[in-house]
């Protein structure tokens, strides 16, 4: 079996309170340095070396990122790289500006990277230090790498320097490990990352972290009537299809769970019986990354150790041709007695979402989130900037839109319901799986899986269209990015969904 364990090597972080001085300059490799639109003779004076930075800084061409790069002569030639930002930048700007500042130090030697904003408020500052060191983090995770020579680290610690009050770090970083292990699962190569290994590494998590572990494999899938589920992998020519469920119990063992995440894991989607062409299937070992998002928030949940009780349901399969595969017209039943008529295999996810919802919602948590890399048709409307939200309590779009805002991982709500399912009318079974017209795939595919939710459970479904963008997305700097880790906390954690028990 390949080795997938992610890279476990962590990124010592340090603060000092008070002035940069040329001390603490002498500390660190690369200086991320962060100033204000138009920084001042004054903001500038608040550094060593302040004149010669200054200098640098009026050479800049205009609207560049980063402004100016220059080293400071010092014992350790550190490299100044510096960006400007307004004061009322939002989350999602900051977090741009920390992923070029980053890139920019990068290719430097190894060692300690300095991240100082100097000319903001403190309230600015501590967003500013957090939103960059959030790019820092995700930087400095290795992704997968099987290559013949090692590659070498970026970062080795981070130094917070001139730093107001004492940035608490414990989120940022939490939100970064989950959203590292994300990448890191849905880069893998396909041939790294099969259901097996998949789900032993959610037990191997579990034993790490103290959660509960169940796999239910095919037989157990069967017994509780997952035929749609069982429709997708009847395609694979093993029988290693899975649902495996993490239970993360901080109080009562058997505590009804507050929240649910729920994630679609197509390890690789060839579209199936109706086969994709070359340029759709290439990156279809992504197609997981719906899976690795609700694995990556449960760990930064868990990592926080909040005082929430929360499940988590990956649906994991391939969806291959063969002789054994599903095909247009196959009428299934799902895990709550409703049939689907299927009409192109290349809708997969929404197969296999809609057992992995009925089984979630059974166990009646407080809200169930669910991720899935879903339609094409959700990119063709938002482009891979933002991800579309859809839920079954519309009352909700202007938090979950203002959730897109505060976390920069950016959101468009789209309406879902009953009107929609006339265009999935079929009269063979309850449903058609999507319409052969095919506009407002999107749509349709979120009104089906409301049809799957059970006991009326308050619902949020992200198709993430921000998933894969190619240079990657607010701080991330990968083409995966991992979206709806850093989401999904600031709405547990910002947000009315759960202030009252937190
Ligand atoms: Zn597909």
């Amino acid at each position: 079996m390949q080795n997938i364990q992610p890279d476990a090597r962590d990124i010592r972080i340090y603060q000092k309170l008070g002035r940069v001085d040329a001390k603490s300059l002498e500390t660190v490799d690369q200086l991320l340095l962060i100033l204000p639109g138009k920084p001042s003779r004054t903001d500038f004076g608040k550094l060593p070396q302040g004149t010669k930075l200054q200098a640098a800084y009026r050479k800049h061409p205009d609207g560049a990122t980063p402004a100016f790069s220059t080293s400071i002569q010092n014992k350790k030639q550190t490299l100044v790289v510096g960006g400007t930002i307004a004061a009322d930048a939002d989350t999602f700007e900051q977090l741009t500006l920390g992923r070029k500042l980053v890139a920019a130090a990068a290719g430097q030697k190894a060692g300690s990277l300095g991240i100082c904003a100097v000319g903001f408020d403190t309230a600015t500052q501590a967003g500013l230090m957090q939103s960059v060191l959030a790019a820092a983090l995700a930087a400095g995770f290795r992704l997968p790498a099987y290559k013949s020579k090692p590659v070498p680290d970026t970062i080795k610690s981070i130094r917070l320097l001139g730093v107001d009050e004492k940035l608490d770090t414990a989120r940022i970083e939490a939100e970064a490990k989950g959203n590292n292990l994300a990448r890191w699962l849905t880069t893998l190569p396909p041939n790294y990352l099969d259901a097996n290994n998949y789900a032993d590494l959610a037990r191997s998590l579990a034993k790490e972290h103290g959660w509960q572990f169940k796999r239910l494999g095919v037989k157990e899938l069967e017994k509780l009537g997952c035929g749609a589920f069982l429709a997708v992998a009847q395609g694979n020519d093993n029988d290693s299809a899975n649902m495996v469920r993490l239970r993360y119990r901080p109080g009562a063992k058997d505590a009804t769970p507050d929240l649910s995440l729920v994630g679609k894991g197509i390890i690789f989607d060839t579209g199936g019986t109706n086969l994709k062409p070359f340029e759709f299937m290439l990156d279809m070992h992504g197609d997981m990354q719906g899976s690795a998002v609700a694995l990556g928030t449960f760990l930064a949940i868990s990592e926080m150790r909040l005082p929430i009780a929360v499940d988590c349901w990956l649906a994991i399969t391939e969806n291959r041709t063969g002789p054994n595969a599903y095909k247009s017209q196959d009428v299934v039943t799902a895990a709550n007695g409703k049939t689907i008529q299927t009409v192109h295999t290349d809708a997969e996810g929404r197969m296999a979402l809609a057992d992995a919802l009925v089984l979630a919602s059974r166990d009646k948590p407080g809200i169930i989130f669910d991720y899935a890399t879903l339609t094409g048709s959700c990119i063709r409307a938002l482009t891979t900037r933002y991800s579309g939200v859809f839920t079954n309590r519309s009352e909700l779009h202007p938090d979950l839109k203002r959730t897109g805002r505060n976390s920069g991982e950016r959101v468009w709500p789209f309406p879902i319901g009953k009107e929609f399912m006339d265009d999935l009318k079929s009269d063979t079974a309850d449903f058609l799986q999507c319409s052969p017209k095919g506009s407002g795939d999107h749509i349709l595919a979120a009104s089906l899986l409301a049809e799957f939710i059970e006991n009326d459970v308050p619902w949020v479904h992200l198709d993430l269209a921000a998933g894969d963008n190619e240079g990657g997305l607010g701080h991330i700097a990968s083409k995966f990015t991992g979206f709806g880790v850093r989401y999904t906390m600031s709405a547990i954690l910002d947000e009315n969904l759960f202030r009252a028990r937190l």
